[in-house]
């Protein structure tokens, strides 16, 4: 049997106490730091000192990167922190570089800074710039590492066999395209593609009847692996950049068709959306959770198992989904909160067993890929991550508070993803948003 190598660090339990030792030392964590920049230090802002994620916006044509404080945004090269406009270099740092940099930033930004006078100058208002992906993404797999999604949609299609047996076993995941990966704030065409009704004799092209939200944390990769080496679990993390809100919009009736045998295919790639910020595995160190899976289910194969990773493989993170329909637009109406779960709860595989998987067979992967977590749905409806769960395959549609009512999508309605982390002792961090329109 195959046996991938395993990095020989620090034994385990070394390596997990060093790693809480140095999350409770670093002095970018410490929740009574505040910032010169004041919109930091509201209680509500989801980008205070703690977070500092990175992302990119457009100056004069150009496209330039920065750190989010407050509702302001750092630009790292007027700031001097960086000489270069290349996010796959800054993806490239080693995580001592990246945290390195991330303590400049905290020291920088800090109340009584002496940087204050000149990196007031490298501000620019969030208001006043248009965000750009925070990366040119390379490749780009999707998960379906959300068990309970895949144990609620599984129903809809098989309710004696819910979840298939590779399940609990593999991190399920395809191949999608990152051609179609957008950055929050755009709209999208409702697609065109092959229907066919459960009754019919044969499909027809059409748009689709049955578009739907995926809520899922992208996850974006930092240094690479040369092709033909795997990451072991204990490296991981040192490959992964940090987080984003992500969007995996979905035509069930499209990929109720196709799906057979491969899998998704065009009921996917049409759009997805992705929110701006990428928050960083060191902005999330407090948020960090043990990671098991329950006592009855098969363990995790030696290659994906780890005692770090067992100690605080799980992160964290609440999710929402809001949806603001055209009519509630028109109206005024603010948003109206349809879904919320969290990732530790939601999620049957780590992040780091996902690069794992992924490379264990020798695939390359490269600063700026993606990887798509899969819907992270909670076990109730009030906690899906999708309008197939929250109607029951579309059967009971969710009614809104205006009146209206939804089983999937209508032109012109808004999906908002959001997410944040809390706990006692440390300052709260949000990811931000992750917004899109579908239009006729
Ligand atoms: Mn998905």
């Amino acid at each position: 049997m195959f046996a991938p190598a395993r990095p020989v660090l620090l034994g385990h339990e070394d390596r997990a106490s060093h790693e809480k030792d140095t999350m409770s030392q670093d002095a970018t964590l410490d929740p009574t730091l505040s910032s010169w920049v004041a919109s930091a230090n509201a209680a509500d802002t989801d980008f205070p000192i703690q977070n500092l994620p990175f992302g990119r916006f457009q100056r004069d044509g150009a496209l330039r990167i920065g750190v989010a404080i407050g509702d302001q945004i750092l630009d790292l090269q007027a700031a001097g922190l960086i000489d270069h406009q290349d996010m796959r270099r800054v993806l490239s740092l080693s995580t001592a570089d990246r945290r390195a940099l991330r303590a400049s930033l905290s020291a920088g930004l800090a109340e009584g800074s002496a940087q204050q006078a000149v990196w007031e100058a490298a501000l620019v208002a969030q208001s006043e710039v248009r965000m750009a992906l925070p990366c040119d993404i390379g490749d780009y797999t999707d998960f379906y590492v959300g068990v309970h999604h895949a144990t609620a949609v599984g129903k809809l299609f098989r309710p004696d066999n819910p979840l298939l047996p590779n399940y609990k076993w593999v991190p399920i995941g395809y191949h999608g395209r990152a051609s179609t990966v957008n950055v929050s704030g755009h709209s999208f065409k409702r697609p065109m593609g092959q229907l066919k009704a459960p009754d019919a004799d044969a499909p027809h092209l059409g748009p689709t009847q049955r578009l739907d939200l995926e809520l899922e944390l992208g996850i974006i990769m930092g240094r690479g692996n040369a092709q033909g080496e795997a990451i072991g679990i204990d490296a991981a993390e040192d490959h992964i950049f940090g987080f984003t809100l992500f969007n995996d919009w979905s035509a069930r009736d499209v990929q109720a068709w196709e799906y057979q045998p491969l899998g998704p295919f065009l009921a996917k790639n049409f759009a997805s959306t992705m929110s701006p910020w990428m928050v960083t595995l060191d902005a999330l160190a407090p948020f960090r959770k043990a990671f098991a899976h329950p006592a009855d289910d098969p363990q995790p194969l030696p290659y994906l198992s780890s005692e770090a990773n067992s100690q605080q493989g799980a992160i964290d993170i609440a999710l929402e989904v809001y949806l603001q329909t055209a009519q509630m637009r028109a109206d005024g109406v603010a948003p109206e909160r349809i879904g919320q779960s969290n990732f530790a709860d939601a999620a049957y595989w780590t992040a780091a067993q996902l690069v794992t998987h992924h490379t264990v067979n020798g695939c390359a992967m490269n600063p700026g890929d993606l990887l798509g977590s899969g819907t992270l749905s909670g076990t109730t409806r009030e906690q899906a991550g999708s309008l197939l769960e929250m109607t029951l395959g579309g059967k009971e549609a969710i009614t809104l508070g205006n009146g209206e009512s939804r089983t999937f999508l209508r032109d012109g309605d808004t999906i908002i993803l959001k997410g944040y982390c809390q706990r006692e002792g440390f300052r709260r961090i949000g990811l931000g948003e992750c917004a899109a329109t579908v239009i006729g």
